[in-house]
């Protein structure tokens, strides 16, 4: 699939966004107001509370929504919030969500620490096989929520194969898209019912703030999004939506530096001695080299890898990286360098991540906008300091 940040360039710059009409502002200011003033009881412009709705938020919501091609998103306050909302919003207990096996460890700790306990099942599996989704559907299966590429491993999920066989079930389909956003995979054109992001991440993309959102072309369910929002409480804030509709605008162009970035560095770790082996969508090597092709339409920012010295050697690496900051979080300019057992996994249970390579070696690696010549170099340092050459033994499921 190719590629053009010219496609979504306009809808980036100006979709969902209007001279403010009071001001002639050009940006959506940022509407620092809890209470809107209501003309006569029950009489308002469409705002009465901001736990509700915020006009900065709803220029967001308009935003993301001319992107994904859908009515305006629902907005929240963390990608989590999002998660959670849309759990609350569509399950009830007893019912069962299939989730694929390797996710965000956020949504694992979700359903095993929390949902659990409100009687929600959920199966976690191998959802790059879509018979093996086929096979988990319960008479009680509400939702299949997949995320491709999935953090931390990359694995990929064929989207429209598995909207084949939900749509069969009469299941809906939900598609955490984080890595990619719809400027690189449109999960709702391939079939998914819902699509999701950590607006954290890419789509503000300069680790400013934290936010999620919902999109979906089902109005019953974004009104039901927006009735979990306003109960919880959970919506974005309008200082977090003017940042990340800023951020949107360069989106595209980011998008394409951060994949040929990547692409750059993926290919350099994948010929050095000391590399084990790299996951990235677009290296040749990468087993599911030719769904990526097919279903995304460039490889992304990020990629993970592992060293042959396992994880002391990977331990050693991410402390002793300088320019790539050892830290949570991805999709943004800066390269981060993540540790996923000890940080974004750490409460994915042992057998999950032994079953799906979540290694304690794993090292992930967004990849920034920096130069990429720094980048590299910054890695070849730190792998050259590295002494440890061969992995030990079998390697441990760190305890928590
Ligand atoms: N989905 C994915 C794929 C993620 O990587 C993350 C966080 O890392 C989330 C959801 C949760 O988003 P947030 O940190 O904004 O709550």
């Amino acid at each position: 699939m190719a590629f053009s940040a010219e496609l979504f360039a306009t809808t980036a710059v100006r979709g969902g966004v209007t001279p403010d009409p009071a001001t002639g502002a050009v940006l959506t200011p940022i509407y620092q107001s809890t209470t809107y003033h209501q003309q006569a009881v029950g009489v308002h412009k469409g705002f009465t509370y901001s736990r509700a709705a915020n006009p900065t938020v709803s220029a967001l919501e308009a935003a993301l929504g001319a992107l994904e091609d859908t009515p305006p998103a629902v907005c929240f306050a963390t990608g989590m919030a999002a998660i959670s909302s849309l759990f609350l919003a569509i399950l009830k207990s007893d019912d069962h969500v299939v989730v694929s096996d390797v996710v965000y460890g956020g949504t694992v700790r979700l359903f095993q620490q929390i949902l659990t306990n409100f009687g929600v099942q959920a199966s976690f599996v191998d959802t790059s096989n879509p018979q093996a989704i086929a096979e988990a559907i319960r008479p009680n299966t509400k939702l299949v929520f997949i995320e491709t590429p999935a953090n931390p491993t990359l694995k990929l999920t064929d989207i429209a194969a598995v909207a084949k066989v939900t749509h069969a079930a009469g299941i809906r389909l939900a598609v955490d898209n984080t890595f990619l956003t719809p400027v690189l995979q449109r999960p709702l054109d391939l079939g998914a019912d819902i699509t999701l992001l950590s607006t954290t991440k890419y789509i503000e993309g300069h680790n400013s703030t934290v936010g999620g959102s919902i999109a979906t072309r089902d109005e019953a369910l974004l009104e039901r999004l927006r009735l979990v929002r306003k109960t919880l409480g959970c919506i974005q804030s309008p200082q977090e939506s003017w940042l990340t509709l800023r951020g949107l605008k360069t989106l595209p162009l980011r998008l394409q530096q951060h994949s040929a970035n990547a692409q750059k560095v993926a290919e350099w770790l994948e010929r050095h001695p000391k590399i084990a082996s790299v996951h990235f969508p677009g290296l040749a090597s990468f087993p599911q080299f030719a769904l990526a092709q097919n279903q995304q339409s460039l490889p992304g920012g990020m990629l993970a890898f592992e060293l042959k010295g396992g994880a002391e050697a990977g331990i050693q690496l991410m402390n002793t990286v300088r320019l790539c900051l050892l830290a949570e979080n991805l999709g943004a300019v800066e390269t981060l360098i993540t540790h996923p057992v000890s940080m974004t996994h750490g409460d994915v249970p042992c057998d999950i991540r032994e079953r799906t390579g979540i290694t304690d070696g794993l090292v992930r690696l967004s990849v920034g906008l920096e130069n990429s010549a720094d980048i590299i170099a910054d890695l070849e340092t730190a792998l050259a300091a590295i002494e440890v050459t061969e992995s030990k033994e079998a390697e441990p499921c760190l305890a928590k």
